[in-house]
């Protein structure tokens, strides 16, 4: 899907997650103790405050857990209408992911669907888009 994205700004602790695609992979930060994965990413595990937080690879597939279809042009280079779903991230418990599902008919998108990532760059950011499975 081409068009007008609004982009992360990066900094040291999300600089991994956004450019995580350059090598086609799906990382989100996991705990070293207690092996909870944190997301957004942050210096300290929320379950056990553990700094041991490290980037870990999951497999890049999930399930739409939910949905919504946007109509509205809110930027002059924006395609509409597209899908913004929350994703649950395979091999990630508790990791959800709000994106966009790119690639088909906004109406052949439905809750449980399985998808996978596919990544779209701008300048140094890989944003982590899904498709259908
Ligand atoms: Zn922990």
């Amino acid at each position: 899907m081409a068009g007008f994205r609004l982009l992360p700004r990066l900094n040291a602790e999300n600089r991994f997650f956004w450019t995580s695609g350059s090598d086609g992979q799906l990382r989100f930060l996991q705990c070293e103790a207690c092996e909870t994965f944190v997301h957004p990413p942050r210096p300290i595990c929320p379950n056990c405050q553990s700094e041991a937080v490290s980037p870990a690879t999951v497999p890049g597939t999930g399930v739409i857990d939910t949905y919504t279809i946007n109509h509205q042009k809110w930027q002059p280079m924006l395609e509409v209408p597209y899908v913004i779903a929350r994703v649950a991230i395979d091999g990630a418990p508790g990791v959800y992911l709000t994106t966009n599902i790119i690639d088909c008919p906004v109406e052949a998108v439905d809750i449980g669907d399985a998808v996978k990532v596919a990544f779209e760059q701008h300048d140094d950011v890989w944003l982590p888009l899904f498709e259908k499975a």
